[in-house]
């Protein structure tokens, strides 16, 4: 198993296959992005199994893809059945705006992605739009159906609380759990970058505390659900009656850096240590030399020794040089 230098269990790899979107969610991509990394530098669907053949040598056995929007990545299905064959990998999953799932939903499950979480902000169409500002709230909704039928469960819905947009959302998010099997959890903000979404969400953070007391006030008191997977970023609840689960995460109110168990791999190839920092290691340059795959199951484990402890949110530092579209959440 890769532990690090403090003893976790790094086992999850968060794979940004693309950095475009067709979202432009106010707190992570700035509406006039136009620089991408250009493809010739994006790792290719051979060199990411490569990297996920590496991973799973050493003791990794999750694999998420995110991105920018992952579903935007032409050979996606290709992508996913190379690492579906990875002897050792248990769970393969994706985070996404769901837009495209109703055309692409079965052919990823048949290929072997076992589930995904959908990320949707708000119930109400106008507030959706001023939240996620392209997109609509139909089309996400087509989307988490589409993940439904072909058995990309359990669905977990994201939603990022965000100040004067959908604090109020929360109460219909949550409601979703009465009567439907899912998870939906909300998500405090985080500053990444230097631009205006950075800014944007120093100004409109929510608090999980304050967002908690919105949804008891609303529908009831949260009850704690026992035995919670330590690995798990959110604090889970259930509401009375409740189906489903609330979750809570807070990686600025009550940091779970300790826990952490994720390495990340940016769409250029990169190691990306910790998401609210810059140190990173280049792998793209080994997968392209000579040096082989014993070369990159180094640069991993040197990647994996190397984690910081934690984040330092609250000493103002942040990721400077990426935005979160840039990394993958
Ligand atoms: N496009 C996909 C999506 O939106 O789910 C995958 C990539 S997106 C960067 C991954 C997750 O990051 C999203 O679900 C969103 O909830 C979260 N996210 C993006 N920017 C954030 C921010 N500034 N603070 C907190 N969460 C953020
Ligand atoms: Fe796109 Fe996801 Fe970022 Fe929204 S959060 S802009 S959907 S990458």
């Amino acid at each position: 198993m890769p532990l690090d230098r403090f003893g976790r269990n790094i086992n999850y790899l968060r794979i940004s296959v693309i950095d475009h979107c067709n979202f432009r969610c106010v707190y992570c991509m700035p509406l006039d992005t136009s620089q991408y990394v250009p493809s010739s530098m994006l790792l290719s669907a051979e060199e990411i199994e490569r990297v996920v053949m590496a991973a799973a040598d050493v003791g990794f056995e999750k694999i998420r893809l995110t991105g920018g929007e992952p579903t935007l990545r032409a050979d996606l299905v290709d992508i996913v059945e190379r690492i579906a064959r990875i002897d050792g990998i248990k769970d393969i999953s994706m985070t996404t705006n769901g837009v495209l799932l109703p055309r692409l939903a079965k052919p990823l499950a048949d290929g072997g992605l076992d589930r995904v979480n959908l990320h949707i902000d708000s119930l109400d169409p106008q507030r959706f739009a001023k939240v996620m500002r392209f997109g609509t709230l139909s089309e996400a909704w087509a989307g988490l159906e589409a993940a439904e039928s072909a058995g990309l469960t359990p669905i977990k819905i994201n939603a990022v609380v965000v100040r004067d947009h959908n604090e109020e959302d929360v109460v219909e998010l949550a409601r979703l759990t009465l009567g439907k099997p899912w998870t939906v959890r909300f998500i405090e903000l985080m500053p990444l970058g230097d631009n205006d979404c950075a800014r944007l969400a120093k100004d409109k953070f929510v608090s999980s505390a304050d967002s908690m007391k919105r949804v008891e006030e609303a529908l009831g008191t949260l009850t704690p659900i026992d035995n919670q997977d330590a690995s798990d970023e959110a604090v889970n609840y259930r509401l009375p009656k409740g189906e489903g689960v609330v979750g809570f995460i807070s990686p600025v109110s009550d940091p779970y850096c300790g826990t952490c168990n994720r390495m990340r791999l940016t769409a250029d190839g990169r190691f990306h240590l910790c998401l609210l920092n810059d140190d990173e290691m280049d792998v793209r340059a080994a997968l392209r030399g000579d040096d082989g795959d014993a070369r990159v199951r180094e640069i991993l484990l040197n990647a994996v020794k190397a984690k910081p402890t934690g984040h330092r949110l609250h000493e103002g530092i942040s990721t400077a040089e990426r935005s979160m579209f840039q990394i993958g959440g």
